[in-house]
């Protein structure tokens, strides 16, 4: 599998920046800005950013200003948790202490929208998990709440993972990489307190900037799995009832941490809608869990959509590149997988294309296909 760098989703850069932006074209409810004299792909941008704006208003609420949405050609190098500069490559990730390269997709800033401090979404892709992280953030903004940063990281977090299908946004929540992280280096009841405390404005690391959205995410989806409700008030008012919000935090992330969890929450892909058990499988490859591989083998031999059977092999593959697997559950994968490589019938003849590459990549074991760009192509059924 490709080296994947985990997008970073930052709150509040406060961003030492001349650019001037220029207002391109206008959407229902958000309009996109570029950079002066930079060129931009709208039709990207409306293709990512409007199921992401539709998606948002409906689980939250209508935004009443019109959204600014920012396409960045920089990257951003974070000098904190809350600081970063814009740099030449938006491709660049960069090495965060105890949890690997990272790198800044988009952010939110809550600027007075004067010509030196623009306010709204900054994206450097038209990713649409990324918009509705975002669009969240935009939300709050808007309505003035200052809600703790744990809590509106990890519920930007919930509402950002899940899966594009025909247009729509389809969240799912489980979101793989702190699940698994986490598992690997525990936080202990002081980096709870510490963690638990960081306000947006406030100075912190840009590793404690991570750990904030991996905390958050972890508290919120138990909360969201135990209450069934994208509800957030409802949500933040549960947690404030427990008398003590370290032990209450600890608790919600340990749940959300066991074993057990993500099979659970699996039992998602026999969801009668196909949009569930696509969102459902995308990103699990992420899990490293030969449980889940099995789940995902398993389901291939039942799934009739031809996006979902897509998914779920690719993400097999992926989770058996990162996971000891024993022979016969390998022997299985093959069973399932390969079908799926070769026959598969997707929307777009790329994609179908990129299928038919990855079976005789996999079938010949030869080097001469490009399994690599093929994975590429398909990269929104696995990229979470
Ligand atoms: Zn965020």
């Amino acid at each position: 599998m490709p080296r994947i760098v985990r997008p970073l989703l930052v709150l509040c850069l406060l961003l030492a920046s001349c650019t001037s932006w220029e207002r391109r074209q206008e959407f229902e409810g958000w309009t996109l800005y570029v950079q002066s004299g930079e060129p931009v792909e709208v039709d990207l941008y409306r293709a990512g950013v409007q199921p992401a704006f539709e998606a948002v208003e409906a689980l939250l609420g209508p935004f009443e200003r019109e959204v600014r949405v920012h396409a960045l050609h920089s990257g951003v190098d974070m000098q904190s948790g809350n600081r970063g500069v814009l740099t030449g490559d938006g491709a660049a990730a960069e090495e965060i202490e105890g949890i690997g390269p990272a790198r800044v997709p988009a952010y939110h800033l809550r600027g007075d929208g004067g010509p030196f401090s623009p306010s709204g979404v900054f994206m450097t892709t038209t990713d649409t998990g990324t918009a509705v992280h975002e669009f969240v953030h935009a939300y709050f903004a808007e309505r003035g709440e200052r809600l703790p940063l744990w809590f509106e990281e990890g519920f930007a977090m919930l509402l950002g993972d899940g899966a594009l299908r025909d247009g729509r946004w389809q969240p799912d929540g489980l979101s793989a990489w702190p699940w698994r992280k986490l598992r690997e280096e525990p936080l202990s009841d002081e980096d709870l307190a510490r963690l638990l405390a960081v306000r947006a404005g406030d100075d912190h690391s840009a590793r404690d900037n991570v750990l904030v959205h991996f905390l958050g995410w972890t508290v919120v989806f138990d909360l969201y799995r135990e209450y069934g409700t994208l509800d957030w008030q409802h949500l933040l008012e549960h947690f404030r009832q427990a008398p003590d919000p370290v032990a209450e935090a600890r608790r919600r992330m340990e749940h959300t941490l066991a074993d057990a969890t993500p099979l659970e929450w699996l039992a998602r892909l026999q969801d009668p809608s196909p949009a569930v058990r696509l969102a459902a499988a995308r990103g699990t490859w992420k899990l490293h869990s030969a449980e889940v591989h099995a789940l995902l083998v398993q389901a291939i031999f039942t799934e009739e959509d031809p996006e979902v059977r897509a998914s779920l092999a690719v993400n097999a593959l992926a989770t058996a590149s990162q996971t000891r697997l024993r022979r016969r559950q390998e022997g299985r994968m093959w069973r399932a997988v390969l079908p799926v490589l070769r026959d598969t019938q997707l929307p777009d003849p790329d994609e179908s294309s990129a299928l038919r590459t990855l079976y005789r990549a996999y079938r010949s074991g030869s080097r001469n296909y490009d399994a690599q760009g093929a994975l590429a192509r398909l990269h929104r059924f696995w990229e979470e």
